[in-house]
Parts: structure tokens; sequence; C-alpha cells
């Protein structure tokens, strides 16, 4: 059944996992430390181990593998992320190509309703989004583009995540939609922030009322962290769990380090702080089968103090009689989770990547090690193209 599997690719373990912090003072040479086991290093690793041959030695401070992207079985045998909904989806054949070595996948296209004026209505906003919030009965996607024409504020030049918003589909829809949701977030008005962060969302005048549109649009059969097992369960990587970097670097022996933390954290702070914003997780279990209608709800009023609350059955496909749910609540303190996209950091950013271009033998790979709002499949992408620029692999890949 699905649980025997979950459980079953829970119990499989790579060689070298948890191995006590002080077994390696005589240990083995590697040729690249991996700093940190998400996506940006598992990916890495598992082309320098599988594909060039290195010995690798991947560390991660948390207690697991998979970075953000951990999901595991809570205590009521529900599977949750740890850290808020990951849904995978991708343009990518050889991205998802690449993916499919390590897991299986289920078919799942995300959806999302916003709690607006007491309603749940489809988010991105789309045709009946509009006819629910306005009493209206809009037909085509001619009549929806021109009632959000007539909305529309004009924007000279569209810098920030207001200006996207507002010349598009005017201040009403930004405030309730967009305004509040960004507020909490992000703890700054959409006006502080790069248009590059609302814009993710688009408006729709037709009625398709899924998050995305990707072409690949999939869950991993088993879950992210197991697919990150196969990833990692190769004989020339070792695992090291619980460990910082600080710690690691001078009792390991080792020529290259791939390092995917925050890379102000490399550098000691030394041009001063990234911003980055980080959350608070409630996770909960509920004695019902299913908590709501679809996996995430937006709450973008200001008076509620959660962003978004999430239900994980949805996208897991898992059959039980409770459920789990997450509510997230944005923070200044914590873990770093998002890189905080506006003109100012990223000039504080690019003295950094300054120093990291001429760090030498030291490849900074991922959302944090260069600064970027990017989403699972752009690190996956991003490390399979650092490897390749590497040169290092064989000339010719095996047939299939
Ligand atoms: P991470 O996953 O952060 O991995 C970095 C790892 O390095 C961490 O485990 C950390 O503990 C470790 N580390 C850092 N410094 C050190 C050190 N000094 N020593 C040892 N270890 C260290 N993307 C999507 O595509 N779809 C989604 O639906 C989606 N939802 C998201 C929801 C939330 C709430 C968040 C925060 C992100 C979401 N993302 C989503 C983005 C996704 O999480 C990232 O793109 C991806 O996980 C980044 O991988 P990474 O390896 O770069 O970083
Ligand atoms: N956003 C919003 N209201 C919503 C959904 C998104 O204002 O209902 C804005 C908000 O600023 C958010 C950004 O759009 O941070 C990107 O949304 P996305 O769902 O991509 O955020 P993520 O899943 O990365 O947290």
């Amino acid at each position: 059944s699905h649980m025997a599997e979950l459980v079953a690719a829970r119990m499989k373990r790579p060689q070298g996992w948890n191995r006590p912090a002080n077994a390696r003072r005589d240990g083995p040479h590697y040729d690249y430390l991996v700093v940190g086991a998400g996506f940006a290093g598992s990916v890495m690793a598992e082309r320098l181990a599988a594909d060039a041959g290195k010995k690798v030695l991947v560390i991660d401070r948390r207690p697991h593998i998979a970075g953000n992207a951990f999901d595991r079985l809570d205590d009521a045998g529900i599977l949750i992320h740890q850290y808020g909904p990951h849904i995978f989806h991708t343009n990518s054949e050889d991205i998802f190509a690449y993916l499919s070595r390590f897991t299986s996948w289920r078919s799942y296209e995300h959806r999302v309703l916003a709690s607006v004026d007491g309603m749940l209505v489809p988010m991105p906003i789309n045709r009946t989004t509009i006819n629910a919030l306005y009493a209206l009965d809009l037909t085509t996607e001619d009549e929806v583009d021109a009632f959000l024409a007539s909305r529309a504020e004009p924007v000279e030049v569209v810098r920030t995540s207001a200006d996207v918003v507002i010349s598009k589909i005017g201040r009403d829809l930004y405030e309730k939609f967009f305004q509040g949701y960004t507020r909490k977030q992000w703890g700054m008005d959409p006006s502080e922030l790069d248009k590059s962060v609302t814009a993710r969302v688009p408006t729709r005048s037709n009625t398709d009322d899924r998050y995305f549109t990707d072409k690949f649009q999939v869950m991993p059969r088993n879950g992210f962290t197991a697919m990150f097992e196969n990833m990692l369960s190769h004989p020339n990587i070792d695992i090291e769990l619980g460990v910082d970097y600080r710690d690691v670097r001078e009792r390991v022996s080792f020529d290259r380090l791939v390092f995917t933390g925050p890379v102000d954290e490399y550098f000691d702070y030394c041009y001063g702080r990234l911003p980055y914003r980080s959350l608070q997780f409630k996770h909960e279990t509920v004695d019902t089968a299913q908590f709501q209608p679809v996996a995430v709800i937006n709450y973008p009023e200001p008076s509620v103090p959660y962003t978004r609350v999430t239900e994980y059955k949805h996208l897991t496909g898992q059959r039980a009689e409770r459920t789990s749910i997450t509510y997230e609540f944005p923070s200044e303190e914590g873990d770093p989770y998002y890189p905080i996209p506006r003109a100012a950091n990223q000039l504080l950013y690019k003295r950094y990547e300054a120093l990291a271009d001429a760090a030498e033998d030291v490849l900074f790979v991922g959302r944090l090690a260069t600064y970027r709002y990017y989403n699972m499949d752009q690190v996956v992408g991003q490390a399979l193209a650092t490897y390749r620029k590497l040169g290092i692999g064989p000339v010719v890949e095996a047939a299939p």
C-alpha cells in the first residue's frame, strides 16, 4: 500500500548516515565537501559521485536531508512538509527527466483559494474570482479583460510589486489579494519590493484555477525525502547530519567545496547581513478526514496573523481518518527561507558575489548561496548547469 511504501522508504538509510561527528578525524580524504543536503547540495553530490566518480561528503546542520523540501510522517502517520508546502512544477524536460531517475511521480495540479470578503475564491484571480467578488456574470475573456482594463491604473515605470499589480488589475483587487498578504509575508509594503515578487502570481481572464500552468506538475510518489535518499545513496557519497560547516572544515580533508548555505554567512558577514525572510510553522492534526477543500487557502486579510493554511493530504493523495495542516506565520527571526528581492539587497549580494567568484575551489549553488528567489526546479537546473560547467563528467553519456 501507499502507507507501507512511505514507511519502508523512511527505513532505508544511505550509508554513512548519522555517523558520529568525531568519527573522521583520521577519516578518508574527499574530493568534494558539499555543505547542505537540499536540492542544490544533493544534485551536486549526486552528479559529482555518480557521473564524475568523485568521493563526496555531504553535511547538513539540520538532522535530516532534503533541505526545505524535507517531508516526514508526523505522529498521526500523515506525510507532512516540515517547512511548508512544496509543490513541484517545471517546464523543463531535462530537469523532470533527471529527477525521474530517483522517484516515480503522482500527478498533482495545485489549486489555491483565497479568503476574501467572507468568501473562498480562486487565486490566481480568474474569471470565477471576479464574478464572485463583484456579483458579475462575465462569460468571455474579452469581457474580463475589459473589466480589468477599466480598473487598472496606468503606472509610468513598473518597478515595484505594487506597480506590477495595480497597473494590471487596479487598486481594489490589489488591496484585497496582494497588499495584506505581502505585508505579512515580507514585513514590508509591496511598493518596497521588486516587481518580480508579486509577478510570480498571474491574473487570468479564463476560468483556469490552477496555481501553476507548467508542463510538468507532479509530486514525488513516496515524498521528497525518499527521493533525496535515492539521490544520495551512492557508494561515493558519505553523509553527516547535525553538523555545521564551521565545525567540519578543520576536521575533514577535502579538495573542493560546494557551499549551499547563506553566502553572507560563508564570508562572516564582512559586508553586513543579507536580509532573509523567515517563517514559523504551526503543524496540527485535526480529527476529521478533510479540513479544507483544497491544499492551500491564502489569508490576505491583515486581521489574520498567518498567511496560509496547507492540508497535505491533497498534495500526497494519502488516505487517513485524520488530517494534518500547517499554519504559516512569517517572521523576522529564524532559519533563512526567502531572499528578499529589492534593489538595495541585490547590490549587497553583488558584493558578496564578487567574493564568491574570486573564491578558488568553492562553488556557490542554490537559493541561499546565490540569493535568488528560486523554485525547486530552478535550483536543480542551476546545480546541473554548475556541474556541467566543471567539465569533469564522462565525455559521452551512456545511451539509455
Ligand atoms: P535549502 O533547501 O535551504 O538547503 C540548504 C541546506 O544547507 C539546508 O538544509 C541548511 O540546513 C544547510 N546549511 C546551510 N548552512 C549550513 C552550514 N553552515 N553548515 C551545514 N549546513 C548548512 N519551491 C517550489 O518549487 N515549489 C514550492 O511549492 C515551494 N514552496 C516553498 C515553500 C516555502 C515555505 C519555502 C521556504 C520554499 C518553497 N520553495 C518551493 C522553494 C524551495 O524550498 C527551494 O527552491 C529549495 O528547497 C532550495 O534548495 P537549496 O538546496 O538551495 O536550499
Ligand atoms: N501573493 C499575494 N497574495 C497571494 C499570493 C501571493 O500577495 O494570495 C504575493 C506575495 O507577495 C507572495 C508572492 O506573491 O510572497 C509570491 O507568491 P507565491 O505563492 O509564489 O509565494 P511562495 O509560495 O514562494 O511563498
